[in-house]
């Protein structure tokens, strides 16, 4: 008795890749054979399958590993540059913190050196009349200018140490 049921697309599909087991693929090859409404369908599947199987893989274009790269050199870049800025200004920073404390000092170690060397005392006479105005007032504070140099001095150069090292294990 032949079967007069037309394939579904999941038998339709198994018959191509012939995953039907034997007595239904037995029905579906007999029911194939005398109808051209189920042959069109499997025909479809086989152009369909051949479509997709041919179709070429999207590849990432020749360039795209370069591109890619650069774009990282890029963001490195950048942040070597915003580094050195940040270096450049805590240097400057830092130098005229240590300025301070030297010219507070030279202050203070005036009148000990003047009765040690006059040729230090002369040299320093002289940098002491350019400094005449301020040097009053950096010795009144003095203290506090330490005590800031040290609150300021110690994180900044933490700062500049960490700055100074970048850790290549962030970038990622
Ligand atoms: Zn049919």
């Amino acid at each position: 008795m032949i079967d007069h049921r037309h394939l579904t697309d999941d038998e339709a599909q198994l018959h191509l890749e012939s995953g039907l087991a034997a007595p239904e693929r037995a029905r579906v090859e007999t029911h194939l054979a005398g109808c051209p409404s189920c042959q069109a369908l499997v025909m479809s599947f086989e152009a369909l399958s051949e479509a997709l199987s041919s179709m070429p893989v999207a590849e990432p274009p020749a360039d795209f590993t370069a591109v890619v790269m650069a774009r990282i050199d890029e963001r490195e870049l950048a942040r070597a540059s915003e580094r050195q800025a940040a270096l450049a200004v805590l240097g400057a920073v830092a130098v005229s913190l240590v300025a301070a404390l030297a010219f507070a000092g030279q202050a203070a170690w005036a009148p000990a050196l003047s009765s040690v060397s006059t040729g230090a005392v002369k040299a320093l006479h002289a940098f002491r009349i350019t400094s005449d105005v301020l040097s009053p007032l950096v010795s009144a504070l003095r203290l506090q200018i330490i005590v800031v140099a040290a609150v300021v001095g110690i994180p900044l150069t933490l700062a500049l140490s960490r700055l100074a090292t970048p850790r290549h294990g962030q970038a990622a």
